[in-house]
């Protein structure tokens, strides 16, 4: 099985020779073999140990806080020092999330890893580098009846140089494959966000294809050189080789940022379909060498075939169990399930209220129960098809509130998710086909929709051991945080909680309206106390595909701050509320057959539990605690970031130098990036 071994196919040509020539014709084999097969399969099972290593140790930095997480909470203000400067802090300047553009070039974008992503990207470069530069060992002409001629040495040499990189790039293609499922075994092993698997994916994909070039360059100067080029193309494996280099290529270039979230279905259709075809390519190339030597590399070939089924038929699975229930009554068997749409914000957001099966649903009111499965729960992410709109393909989004109820009716239980939908370009954009529907009175009716759901995806983050919370959202990001305003409020996770939102657009407020009514009810109770800041950047939520809020284009002043707080009179609210109007260039539209302005339910409430400001203008650097908050050496921070890609930025860069400056016992940083 080891590629270096001899085995019959040697020995049959070792008899080629005469018996005088034959310990030459031995060792010339025994050189070749470990230059061109031992050297990069070493390499290869070593890349595999580290990797394996890495894994596991990000699967117990990722599950103990949750096991253990009293002794996590002790031990992190230890750990500070190394979170600012190896996990959090980007590999050089100020930027993680947002795409440096190369050459000045705007669609040539380059993402700067963290420090520690930096070190391990590196380790993996070395460790391609080593075997391709290092080690190589030549015989003399003269004892190398394989390499007799002038020019053995350079022969060798590309000979060595072309097997080493087809068994770099073959030995890591399963790695490939492991770090693109949502659902392949090192995602659920390690817990690693999809952003960070993604960043390894791509950077193993250029290496591959550097060295699936080189191999490919190499073969043909040696075939060049034997005036064999042309014949080789009438060779079947050759061709399979030719047709999996061009996937491969096609696969990068159609990676390139730009295209990618220009056509973003077109690329996974064809990223999946190439994806396919090369490894189809590469089994055929070398499978049809029919070599025992390379039993191990069709092996390599074949666990990577494993590795994407595994993946997708879990999801698949996933996808049955959530999506269709069968019915023991009537007369449909099987239901799919079903969203309501309603459409908030002046038609700039949608929210789907999908109907699945109580078992699949962790209520955001209730404590988590842990179980084999894990449940939809608000904080995680779903991948959503809407049929009706979209035949093929899915689409990320999060988990806003999750509800278990008890049907009045059946008393059977039941349950719903909430996503909230920022309308934009295409699948998103075809949901408003359902907003001009309007009953008799010229009130909005909510549209049902058939929907498949798959997921929980993206771990939820877990502060289980933080004393107080800090949330940033740009946007709609501000659907990411709703799950931690609820742990505050019903399971009292926190010493204080506090949600500071950035946007554009004031009809977005409405997007809060329901939640945090509830949450202001449910307070009551739970004596907990929320505060909410939100800043009013500018009025361009207008504009098409601009995100709703962005750090650069605010103004640098922080001018007059309103409150609608409980401690205002009624007068003074409606001052606030028109007085927001009248700033605003574009004044909010009436809302859909309503009479009323989309925001005013949140702005003309009165909160009980709840104080709630509104600024304009963008905040005055990340330290917004209540004053009633004091920094406390005893107490532990977490601030959680959710918006566009600056936002995210510029609150890690402020968190840590807050950090650096010593004033809590820790704080710990989460961001979410995303183009909502
Ligand atoms: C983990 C995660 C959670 C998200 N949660 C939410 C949420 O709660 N609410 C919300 O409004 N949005 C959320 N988004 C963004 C949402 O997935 C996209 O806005 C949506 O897919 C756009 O669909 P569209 O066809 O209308 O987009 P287009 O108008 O075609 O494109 C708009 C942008 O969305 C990107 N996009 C399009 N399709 C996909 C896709 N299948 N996967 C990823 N990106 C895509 C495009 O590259 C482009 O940048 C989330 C994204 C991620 C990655």
């Amino acid at each position: 099985m080891l590629p270096w071994v001899l085995d019959d196919h040697d020995l049959g040509f070792l008899k080629k020779y005469p018996p005088e020539k034959r310990e030459d014709a031995l060792q010339s084999l025994l050189v070749s073999n470990r230059n061109s097969f031992k050297v990069p399969t070493i390499s290869i099972f070593v890349e595999y140990g580290i990797f394996i290593s890495l894994i596991l140790a990000c699967g117990l930095v990722h599950y103990l806080p949750r096991l253990f997480p009293t002794a996590c909470k002790k031990l992190q203000p230890k750990l500070a020092p190394i979170r600012t400067h190896l996990l959090e802090a980007p590999l050089l300047g100020r930027r993680n999330a947002e795409p440096i553009p190369l050459f000045g070039l705007r669609w040539l974008t380059f993402q700067m890893p963290l420090r520690l992503e930096g070190i391990v990207l590196l380790a993996l470069f070395l460790i391609n580098l080593l075997p391709i530069t290092a080690f190589y060992t030549t015989l003399a002409a003269e004892h190398n009846p394989r390499y007799p001629g002038p020019h053995s040495h350079r022969q060798q040499m590309q000979r060595y140089l072309a097997d080493r990189t087809a068994v770099l790039a073959i030995g890591q293609v399963p790695l490939l494959f492991l770090m693109a499922g949502r659902r392949s075994p090192t995602t659920l092993v390690s817990g690693l966000s999809m952003n960070a698997i993604m960043l390894y994916h791509r950077w193993i994909a250029r290496m591959v294809w550097c060295q699936a070039f080189i191999h490919a360059v190499a073969w043909t100067v040696i075939r060049i050189d034997q005036g064999r080029l042309v014949k080789m193309y009438q060779t079947p494996y050759w061709n399979w080789g030719v047709a999996a280099f061009m996937m491969f290529g096609g696969l990068i270039f159609l990676s390139l940022r730009s295209l990618r979230q220009k056509w973003y279905e077109c690329f996974v259709f064809l990223h999946i379909l190439m994806a396919l075809l090369a490894v189809v390519g590469i089994y055929f190339h070398i499978h049809l060498l029919h070599s025992s030597s390379f039993r191990l590399f069709v092996i390599m070939t074949e666990i990577t075939a494993a590795i994407w089924a595994f993946d997708r038929a879990i999801r698949f699975f996933n996808r049955l169990i959530t999506s269709v229930q069968l019915r023991r009554s009537g007369r449909q068997l099987v239901k799919v399930a079903s969203a309501d749409v309603e459409f908030l914000a002046n038609n700039k957001v949608a929210r789907l209220r999908i109907s699945l099966p109580a078992w699949r649903v962790q209520d955001g009111t209730q404590s988590d129960v842990p179980g084999l499965v894990p449940k939809l729960a608000a904080g995680y992410s779903i991948m959503l098809s809407v049929p009706r709109l979209q035949i093929v393909g899915d689409h990320p989004f999060s988990i806003a509130k999750a509800r278990v109820i008890r049907d009045p009716k059946s008393e059977e239980r039941a349950a719903f998710i909430d996503v909230l939908v920022n309308i934009q370009g295409g699948m998103t954009k075809k949901l408003l086909s359902l907003a001009g529907s309007k009953d008799i009175e010229g009130l909005a009716l909510s549209r049902s929709l058939s929907v498949i759901v798959d997921g929980p995806y993206d771990h939820q983050l877990s502060l289980c051991a933080t004393d107080h919370l800090l949330l940033y959202a740009g946007g709609i990001g501000v659907t990411y945080c709703l799950p931690f305003l609820e742990q505050h409020v019903y399971r009292g996770k926190f010493k204080t909680c506090k949600l500071v939102w950035m946007l554009r657009d004031l009809d977005l407020l409405e997007v809060l309206d329901e939640p945090l009514g509830e949450l202001d009810a449910a307070a009551d109770a739970t004596k907990a106390k929320l505060f909410i800041d939100v800043y009013h950047t500018a009025s361009r939520a207008s504009e098409k595909g601009a995100p709703i809020a962005t750090l650069e284009e605010v103004p640098a002043e922080l001018p007059s701050s309103l409150s609608s707080s409980s401690d205002l009179t009624p007068q003074e609210e409606k001052s606030i509320t028109g007085g927001l109007d009248d700033d605003d260039d574009e004044p909010a539209e009436k809302a859909e057959g309503g009479g009323r302005t989309a925001n005013e339910g949140v702005l003309k409430r009165r909160w009980r539990n709840i104080t709630f400001n509104v600024h304009h203008g963008r905040p005055d650097g990340i330290r917004h605690l209540d004053e009633s908050v004091a920094a406390s050496r005893a107490d532990s921070l977490s601030v959680v970031c959710c918006g566009p890609r600056p936002l995210c930025d510029w609150a890690r860069n402020e968190t840590l130098q807050w950090r650096r400056e010593r004033e809590w016992a820790d704080i710990d940083f989460h961001a979410e990036c995303v183009l909502w």
